[in-house]
């Protein structure tokens, strides 16, 4: 006597389903943790690329230590690639505070998603 079996059972399907959702589980928020971690960074890049340029526009307009350049970083557009500012992966644009010596970047005005830049944080 032969058993002629076709396709699944309850059970087996059930057992499959079961383990891709627990692979699911274990995948979806690291997947998520890296793409937080990965926009934060870019932010920080974008901050250091402002203040490189609050630097280029101290040197080059011979400005004091205690100068601040505008808090739109209009100033600084010359000494950014295309004259085109960074923008935030959030969507929210940075503005500059302090001086020449001590420059801070905020995303999105300092309430962002990512809060505020200054050249010892981003040694970090
Ligand atoms: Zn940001």
């Amino acid at each position: 006597m032969t058993t002629n079996r076709k396709g699944f059972t309850l059970v087996e399907i059930m057992l499959v389903v079961g383990i891709i959702g627990m692979l699911a589980a274990l995948a979806i928020p690291n997947l998520i943790r890296a793409r937080e971690t990965t926009q934060r960074n870019k932010c920080k890049n974008n901050a250091r690329l402002l203040m490189d340029a609050v630097d280029q526009w101290a040197i080059e307009n011979n400005k004091a230590s205690n100068d601040s350049p505008a808090s739109n970083c209009s100033d600084l557009l010359p000494y950014i690639k295309n004259n085109l500012l960074p923008v935030c992966k959030a969507g929210t644009a940075y503005t500059v505070s302090g001086n020449v010596t001590n420059i801070s970047v905020n995303c999105g005005g300092g309430s962002g998603p990512h809060g505020s830049w200054t050249s010892v944080s981003l040694s970090e």
